[in-house]
């Protein structure tokens, strides 16, 4: 079973993730890597690898394993580094990040998708993982500044209490808009920020606290 997979992950990581343009060694590893097939429902595992978005329940996605790589290298980790995620979702994302930074801070507003994610990723031996439930777009002051904040449902606008986290040298990638959305990379430099924007893309909205 798991030789089954490990030939659709290379396949996948060669062909969608490599063929389309992702480079960063440190990104084709960890997708080579991380087992995605069980952070889908069960009964979709045998399409775990496809290249297409999926539903993980609560009216929610795991991302399209292309759209994880890509956001992930824009972030231009070299290891080492403290990473804020919110929308921790099926905890895929977070995988791929624990396996390439220091520490990952995840935010998630759905309980029970937040500890599905965390048996899973505990499941997976990964101790390098600070979970919280709840509203992320006030981001983890407590634990700021972050060299890497990365946001994987849409924000209407450029959310700025989550750049105001990020440390001097910092990266953060954001989907933004409703329903025309672009991924959006926000740099921080000594004199401030400076943002990019990158890819159209289509993401499951931020909720709001109720
Ligand atoms: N990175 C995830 C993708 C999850 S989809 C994965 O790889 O599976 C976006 C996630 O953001 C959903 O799980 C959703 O519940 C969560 N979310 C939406 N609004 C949020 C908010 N305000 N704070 C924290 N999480 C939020």
């Amino acid at each position: 079973m798991n030789g089954e997979y490990a030939r659709e992950r290379r396949l996948m990581t060669d062909s969608q993730i490599r063929a389309r343009g992702v480079r960063s060694p440190l990104v084709l590893a960890a997708m080579n890597k991380v087992p995605r097939h069980l952070f889908v429902p069960e009964g979709l595992r045998s399409q775990a690898y496809a290249d297409e978005p999926m539903p993980i329940g609560d009216g929610q996605t795991i991302s399209q394993p292309y759209i994880v790589a890509y956001m992930t290298e824009a972030l231009g980790l070299v290891g080492g580094e403290k990473v804020l995620e919110i929308g921790t979702g099926s905890g895929y994302q977070t995988a791929i990040l624990a396996e390439m930074a220091a520490e990952i801070w995840t935010v998630e507003i759905v309980e029970k998708l937040a500890l599905r994610a965390r048996d899973i990723l505990d499941g997976l031996g990964y101790g390098n993982i600070r979970y919280r439930i709840g509203d992320g777009s006030a981001g983890w002051p407590e634990a700021a500044p972050f060299e890497a904040v990365i946001v994987t449902a849409a924000a209407p606008r450029l959310p700025e209490a989550l750049e105001d986290q990020l440390a001097v040298g910092g990266r953060m990638i954001v989907p933004v808009g409703t329903d025309l959305q672009e991924l959006v990379l926000v740099r921080r430099g000594n004199k401030g920020v400076a943002r990019k924007r990158l890819l159209a893309v289509r993401f499951v909205p931020l909720v709001k606290a109720s």
